[in-house]
């Protein structure tokens, strides 16, 4: 398969081109030049595969002969090695949870699959590849837990200091190896800015062969479509519409849909559900796009103002907004509606979910409320686990939650992080003495 950039001023690239690369010289995104299909009876034997096998007919369209069949089996077995189970919280609705990996957020997923494909990659080089990536929290420990120990990668997460949650910084500072944790004494636009500063101080990026792991790598959307078609499979009832709720920030979650649909997954509609960055939902609703500043939530993975992979959906329906509104229904839900349905979700199903799914529940009831019809099955996509948000979950339902083994032995570990200014110069010294070393 190849891959164009979505800015269409930059060649045609290969997987390997794109994943290595993430963002096109031309500063556009990279998207199939097709999108592979699967026919009917490939979604009748479904029940056949296991998740897994799944992952690995999905991607050997996208892959084709640039990663060997058992290279690729390997890496995503490597990859995808936790569940992504379907459960219901009554005959109609289900929650498909997407938080059994090791940092408890569906990021894993793509995190997991880009890393061991990087590092296959890398294997055949002789030379190290080093990686920035700055966070305001899930993306880091995501990415640094899918690189940990990758021979040949070495892993630098910029974060700012005393702006993430105790949980996250754990689970940014406790890896080592070949993880090192920036502490960043500025905010996380600071830590953007020297990541961004470093990829274009060409000087730097040649002596350190420097990549990024940015969300908008098409190697992070691939693995995202897997879990669609995992969740379509344990669907009990496959005989009505079909409806998908995805809690959105930069949409990469519901990009990753709107291409098994395109792949021949028989999804009726999406949902994507926005906290108070409405930016997608007012444009869905209006046709015109306002980028605006983020505003902080309880739900702080869904903080955009201005959704990165908003291109990629506008050319998957060229354009036409008709279009997108018969796949896409898109609506928000503020921080006390957030509350209030984590309390309501506990009370109607005894479910816990996070601020995160809560958004989404909101809105999914909102659109079932004007759009059912008697039968459809309607799944919720939980990102995260209600554990990573304690102080919010346990205060709403008055509750001990209970902290899942992965993430109580961060807990305990020792912090170990390098503190750094927010000056270029020091940052750009702090790399290259550890590139002497
Ligand atoms: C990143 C994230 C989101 C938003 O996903 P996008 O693909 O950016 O739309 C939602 N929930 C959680 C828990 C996340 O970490």
């Amino acid at each position: 398969m190849k891959f164009y950039s979505t800015n269409r001023n930059s060649p045609l690239a290969t997987f390997e081109e794109a994943l290595m690369k993430g963002l096109a010289d031309d500063g556009g995104l990279y998207m199939p030049v097709s999108i592979p299909k699967f026919d009917k009876d490939f979604f009748g034997r479904l029940e056949e595969h296991s998740f897994q096998e799944i992952a690995l007919l999905i991607a050997q369209k996208f892959v084709e002969d640039e990663i060997e069949e058992d290279v690729l089996k390997r890496i995503i077995n490597g990859a995808i090695n936790f569940p992504a189970p379907v459960v219901p919280l009554d005959d109609k609705i289900s929650v498909l949870e997407l938080f059994h990996g090791p940092t408890l957020a569906f990021k894993d997923f793509g995190a997991r699959f880009m890393a061991k494909a990087m590092g296959h990659f890398i294997s055949k080089e002789s030379r190290e590849l080093n990686i920035l990536v700055a966070t305001s929290g899930d993306t880091g420990s995501a990415v640094a837990n899918g690189f940990y120990n990758t021979p040949g990668i070495n892993v630098f997460i910029l974060y700012p200091k005393g702006k993430v949650s105790h949980i996250q910084e754990m689970q940014l500072t406790t890896l080592d190896g070949n993880v090192t944790a920036l502490e960043i004494d500025g905010t996380f636009d600071d830590c953007q800015r020297l990541v961004k500063s470093a990829f274009v101080d060409t000087e730097l990026t040649k002596i350190l062969n420097l990549s990024s792991a940015n969300s908008i790598n098409f190697a992070r959307l691939l693995p995202q479509t897997f879990y669609y078609f995992e969740a379509y499979k344990q669907l009990e009832n496959k005989t009505g519409e079909i409806y998908f709720c995805v809690p959105s920030g930069n949409l990469g979650n519901l990009t990753a849909g709107l291409i098994a649909k395109e792949m021949g997954l028989p999804i009726t509609k999406f949902i994507s559900a926005t906290n108070a960055n409405t930016t997608f939902a007012e444009y869905i609703r209006s046709g015109r796009f306002v980028p605006r500043d983020s505003i902080l939530t309880l739900s702080n993975a869904m903080d955009v103002g201005s959704p990165s992979n908003l291109t990629r959906i506008q050319l998957l329906y060229s354009d036409n907004m008709e279009l997108m509104r018969e796949s896409i229904y898109s609506d928000s839900a503020d921080d006390n509606l957030t509350v209030d349905t984590i309390r309501r979700v506990y009370e109607n199903y005894k479910y816990v979910i996070d601020p995160h799914g809560a958004v989404g529940y909101y809105v999914m009831k909102k659109f079932l409320s004007t759009h059912q019809t008697k039968n459809y099955s309607a799944v919720l996509l939980e990102t995260a686990h209600p554990a990573k948000f304690l102080n919010v979950v346990e205060k709403e339902l008055n509750k001990k939650i209970e902290i899942p083994e992965r993430l109580k032995n961060c807990m305990s570990k020792e912090k170990r992080s390098v503190s750094i200014s927010s000056d270029y110069k020091e940052f750009r010294s702090y790399l290259l003495d550890r590139k002497q070393k």
